[in-house]
């Protein structure tokens, strides 16, 4: 097992309001691989974490390495495995533990005991990758091609979250696909429906600056759903879209859903927020409508590295601004103002 020691820099979420980039030691042995990190994106669980010491039911309990989209180049690796210093890889931040059900029946998204990185859901909590170094272990590595910039390649984990909704939502060849929210998932899913076949693309959202976003993404057109009659023309005659994907989380976007499905549609919920809501039960019954939830993703994340590769799928539009980690509480700032910000980049170099 021989145990190493390398000493580093991390950002660290301590409590609410109070984030450092400082010195940690990162323990591992040889059967990790040792992750030099280059390049990592925020997402809205690690603003949650800084704003409120909190994400969802996930409580920070004690300091914590977070953020859980990044990339880097393998500094050190087991001699048994197929990594070799020097190659750059997307990292999966999924740790499941492959003996439950879920896991065993390839739904590994599901696992009761994921170890997710950057996650607080247990004590001790995960640590995340936004560090000079990570310890992973080779499984979750994905080696990319070293001449595609790390910033387009740390979009590989929010785009796995996009791909597998849109599996979830099944083919999307020809049919008519209605996206609300239009932050960075909704962008993704946009991109990855597109790609996926959908003839027409709506997005909606409150913001005009994600509608322009939405539609470099891969949008035919969108709404802004408080223009009743923009909203209306695809309510009517019992619903226009074939699949619904909810990418917002509010509450009254989440009702919404059900008046713009054609009877025998599906919604597909991945907008994480309001707990409970008002649901048309009896709209949704007689219109036989499907209602399916998305969680995190499972061989997706392989699928993104490929697509992001090959520019299948092209996230650029969707950076913001790219901070140092030195100044990841600006960083955090920024990402959590949404009229001015998508995705917020954290450059290790
Ligand atoms: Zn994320
Ligand atoms: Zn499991």
């Amino acid at each position: 097992m021989n145990g190493k020691k390398i000493t580093c820099n991390a950002c660290m979420a301590h409590a609410e309001k109070d984030v450092r980039f400082e010195s940690r030691d990162i323990e591992y042995d040889t059967t990790h691989v040792l992750v030099k990190v280059t390049c990592g994106g925020i997402c809205g669980s690690d603003i949650h974490y800084y704003q409120h010491g909190r994400a969802g039911l996930s409580v920070l309990k004690h300091p914590m390495v977070i953020g859980h989209e990044f990339v880097g180049v393998v500094s050190e690796a087991p001699e048994e495995s197929s990594l070799k210093s020097g190659q750059t890889v997307a990292v999966n931040p999924s740790c499941p533990c492959n003996h439950c059900e879920q896991c065993l029946s390839g739904k590994q998204n599901l696992c009761s005991t994921m170890r997710f990185m950057g996650s607080a859901q247990f004590v001790p909590h995960i640590n995340g990758g936004f560090s000079d170094y990570v310890a992973v272990k080779p499984v979750q590595c994905i080696p990319y091609d070293s001449r595609i910039p790390a910033n387009i390649m740390a979009f590989s984990e929010p785009l796995a979250v996009a791909i597998h909704a849109v599996n979830v939502g099944g083919p999307l060849t020809g049919k008519k696909v209605l996206v609300i929210g239009a932050g960075p998932i909704g962008c993704l899913i946009l991109a990855a429906a597109r790609s996926s076949g959908a003839s027409e693309l709506v997005a909606s959202d409150l913001s005009a600056r994600s509608r322009e976003l939405a539609q470099q993404m891969g949008a035919t057109s969108t709404i802004d759903a408080r223009e009743e009659v923009q909203a209306r023309c695809y309510k009517q005659n019992k619903g226009y879209f074939d699949v619904v994907f909810e990418a917002s989380g509010a509450a009254a976007a989440i009702t919404s859903t059900v008046d713009f499905t054609r009877p025998a549609g599906v919604i597909v919920q991945v907008g994480m927020g309001a707990g409970s809501v008002d649901w048309p039960m009896s709209t949704m019954l007689v219109k036989e409508i499907s209602l399916r939830g998305s969680f995190r993703f499972v061989d997706e994340f392989a699928v993104a590295v490929r697509w992001l590769e090959d520019g299948r799928i092209d996230p650029r539009p969707l950076i913001s601004a790219t901070f140092p980690p030195a100044q990841i509480e600006q960083a955090l700032l920024t990402a959590t103002d949404k009229n001015v910000s998508a995705k917020v980049l954290v450059n290790f170099g």
